[in-house]
């Protein structure tokens, strides 16, 4: 006798582990539905055999309930419209010989249902079924009718249920799974597209590089600024579709990242096109995956451009605005003491000698008070060209203020910049500025301070000092000349 509950009234031992239990009558359902068991004979008296002997049997707290059909061909309309039944209790020679195995294709093949038990039984022993036949249409057993005997039933019924449930079971599982692998596969989809529209229409000039060198990605600003046209240099190598020379400085920066660069790197650049010269910043990034085996192997390094023509542009624009007198066109106060004392820093390292000049327009308010404002301007702009175009690229010239100027002249010992300083004032005396019809040109005289750095004087300030007195007293002494 059996020790599992489940198991009531006599029972062979070994075929105690069933959880098949005869029920007490009423059989115990629990309120669920029966198990719907398809018969498909053509002889009455099994389908009435098979209910009386199912009647009294549950599994799983489920009865049994026989769903008959007299033949393959109501079998067909059955499993048609039910495709919640797990077993079939099935016949082989009904309307022909062979309707029961036609039956058994058309379950598999047709209809596709690979859950659906089949448990042959057959009047005849001589029409067991082939044994590739059982194997290729999955039929789970095969029992002769004389072998229906409730237990045989049963233990066919039992694992036919048994079967059905697992593959139900495994069938579910998958379905979820597919679900879920649809809906990861649908949100990398998205991601991928979002992540390809953002590339896209990104500014910025973009393209990511595998560890080969080939291009595996590039967007519209990319295509746009290397006049890549309409070809597809997907996996091409990007040292033939990057302009030289940054073809090669993008290879440098992969490899300076792939010899362990953490985070970024980033160079400059220029690109010469057809509508001029353009100044590229390129910053450079590795990027990594950790799906591949190796923890933080490199996947590729995405390059993105920002042109700075434009910054640079500006910025020397501003930088000219900050440095530059805006009548005269050259160094404006600042900027003059801030040249004038680097040189002065610079020749003092190798030793050479620098000398400053001093330079003032004589009687100037009165140019104003006769001619105009407008005319004094002029005046001032004539007198600065004449200046610059007597000195050298190295000399430095700024208008400290009004009509006061002051060059800083390097390699220039005193009677070096004595020999300057009167070639500048012939200039500026020789200056003859038209006023109009019927006016004789305006002349203009300039006086000229002249120091050199020496020992005691060596500071801008001091030299500059000494300047300005030796200005002071050439305007003393009568103006339109040169004195130290
Ligand atoms: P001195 O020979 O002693 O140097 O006499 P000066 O008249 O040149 O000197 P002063 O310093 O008395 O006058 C300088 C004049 O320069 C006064 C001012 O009106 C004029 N000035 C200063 N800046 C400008 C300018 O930007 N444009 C014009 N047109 N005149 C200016
Ligand atoms: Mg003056
Ligand atoms: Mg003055």
């Amino acid at each position: 006798m059996s020790n599992n509950p489940n198991v009531t009234g006599p029972a062979p031992a070994g075929k105690a582990k069933l959880s098949l239990r005869r029920a007490e009558h009423p059989q115990p359902t629990d309120g669920a539905a029966p198990w719907p068991v398809l018969v498909v004979d053509d002889d009455p008296d099994v389908h009435s055999m098979t209910r009386v002997l199912l009647r009294d049997f549950s599994f799983q707290g489920k009865g049994f309930e026989v769903i008959s059909a007299m033949s393959g061909t109501e079998a067909r309309a059955v499993l048609a419209c039910r495709q919640d039944i797990p077993v079939m209790l099935l016949d082989v020679v009904m309307e022909t010989p062979d309707a029961g195995l036609s039956l058994i294709r058309h379950v598999r093949d047709d209809l596709g249902n690979r859950r659906l038990a089949i448990v042959l039984r057959t009047g005849q022993p001589g029409e067991a079924p082939e044994r590739d036949v059982m194997l290729a249409y999955d039929i789970n057993d095969y029992r002769s009718k004389t072998e229906l005997t409730a237990q045989k039933l049963f233990t066919s019924l039992i694992g036919g249920l048994r079967s059905w449930i697992h593959l139900s079971t495994i069938e579910a599982m998958a379905s979820t799974l597919e679900r879920r692998v649809t809906e990861r596969t649908c949100q990398l989809d998205e991601a991928r597209r979002f992540a390809e529209s953002l590339v896209e229409l990104l500014p910025n000039p973009l393209w990511f590089k595998d560890p080969d060198g080939s291009l595996r990605l590039y967007n519209r600003a990319f295509r746009e600024m290397f006049a890549v046209g309409p070809e597809d240099w997907h996996g091409m190598p990007a040292a033939a579709v990057l302009p030289h020379p940054l073809a090669d400085l993008d290879q440098q920066a992969d490899d300076g990242l792939s010899r362990g660069g953490q985070g970024g790197m980033s160079f400059e650049t220029s690109l010469d096109r057809a509508d001029g010269t353009r100044t590229l910043v390129v910053s450079k990034g590795m990027v990594r995956s950790d799906c591949r085996g190796t923890p933080d192997e490199p996947m590729g390094t995405i390059g993105i451009v920002t042109d700075i023509t434009e910054r640079k542009r500006m910025e020397s624009q501003l930088r000219h605005l900050a440095t530059t007198d805006d009548l005269t066109g050259c160094l404006n106060r600042r900027a003059f003491f801030v040249t004038a004392e680097q040189e002065l820093e610079r020749s003092g390292r190798y030793g050479g000698s620098v000398s400053v000049l001093m330079i003032d327009i004589d009687h100037f308010k009165q140019v104003n008070d006769r001619f105009g404002h407008a005319v004094g301007d002029r005046a001032l702009k004539a007198a600065t060209a004449a200046i610059r175009a007597n000195l050298r690229e190295i000399d430095s010239f700024g208008r400290l203020g009004g009509e006061e100027f002051a060059a800083m002249l390097p390699e220039t010992s005193l009677a070096g910049a004595l020999l300057v300083a009167e070639r500048l004032r012939q200039a500026v005396a020789a200056i003859d500025l038209p006023l109009g019809e019927g006016q004789p040109p305006l002349r203009i005289t300039a006086s000229l301070g002249v120091a050199e750095r020496t020992s005691e004087a060596s500071g801008l300030d001091q030299i500059l000092a000494r300047a300005d007195t030796a200005l002071y007293r050439a305007k003393a002494a009568g103006r339109n000349r040169v004195l130290t």
